[in-house]
């Protein structure tokens, strides 16, 4: 095997799929392996690197928490989790001492970010935000094609929003803040408010409205902060159908301030679903491997 391939984790919760390819789209070998506990899973992926390598370098999206500053001396050490074993785990120094090359460590959200910015829905876009609304809510956001990060990654899913006026009873379910984005609208808050999830609900049911003005606050946050170009909603609560009311509901919730988004067509493709699907997670850990080739240790 040429020395010119890279090797890529998405490392989930459930599953680790790896990857040892040549470029993005070219994959060599490819496996995906149960998350059990370090002891088990680390050997095997190291086993299956070895086996289709040798790879000049390595990129990782993890879950997390996460410490992804390239100074600190934790880079890469998977922080309090509630996931047996993983706390404490330091997948940087574990795969470069074992695999001999450079690593590079990210969240899986700024993996997937990554991913869609090169070669997805923000393709040609220098400024864009990538949202996942899965079971919680995480961020990646790219200005000037660079991932934004400082004391750590940002948490877009903990903004604080205004509740609606009609929902004053639900006290929302994030362990640290109550009704933050996450505590009120992520998969794990509906569960919590309604007991079952979006899309058992029918299509002309309060719900989805209420689901839409959370989301759209939370964009709305985001328009403001960041003013990107484009906002990617991918995970398992986005849908088509709920991002055409997500639209409206923030275009209410601008009131016409923004000047590029004032003509409410504009938002049709400001807020869009991701076009990755599946791969967007390999596909950004893979572009983080490339970040690893080509320096020693790369803070951006
Ligand atoms: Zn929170």
């Amino acid at each position: 095997m040429k020395k010119s391939c890279l090797g890529a984790i998405e490392f989930g919760g459930t599953k680790v799929i790896c990857v040892v390819a040549e470029k993005y789209d070219a994959v060599i070998a490819r496996i995906r392996i149960d998350t059990s506990s370090p002891d088990i899973t680390l050997p095997q992926i190291q086993a299956f690197f070895k086996e289709h390598g040798p790879i000049s370098a390595l990129g990782i999206g993890t879950f997390g928490p996460v410490d992804v500053n390239p100074k600190s001396p934790n880079y890469g050490v998977i922080q309090a989790t509630p996931k047996p074993g993983w706390e404490g785990v330091n997948l940087s120094t574990y795969f470069a001492e074992s695999l001999g090359c450079n690593v590079v460590v990210d969240t899986d959200v700024n993996a997937a970010a990554l991913a869609e910015h090169r070669h997805g829905a923000g393709r040609g876009l220098a400024n864009i935000v990538y949202v996942t609304v899965g079971t919680g809510i995480g961020g990646g956001v790219i200005a000037n094609d660079q991932l934004v990060s400082g004391i750590s990654h940002p948490e877009l899913g903990h903004i604080g929003l205004r509740r609606h006026a009609d929902d004053r009873d639900f006290a929302g379910c994030c362990p640290y803040h109550g009704d933050c984005a996450e505590g009120l609208a992520s998969g794990a808050a509906i569960a919590a408010r309604w007991g079952k999830p979006l899309n058992e609900f029918d299509v002309s049911d309060p719900a989805w409205d209420l689901q839409a003005y959370y989301l759209a606050e939370l964009f709305h946050a985001i328009t403001l902060m960041y003013s990107p170009e484009r906002i990617i909603v991918g995970g398992g609560v986005s849908s088509e159908f709920l991002l055409q009311k997500v639209r409206r509901s923030l275009y209410i919730a601008m009131a016409g301030y923004v000047a590029a988004l004032k003509d409410e067509s504009s938002l049709d493709q400001y807020l869009v679903l991701p076009t990755l699907g599946n791969s967007a997670g390999s596909v950004g850990a893979f572009l983080l491997a490339g970040r690893a080739a080509s320096v020693e240790i790369s803070p951006n």
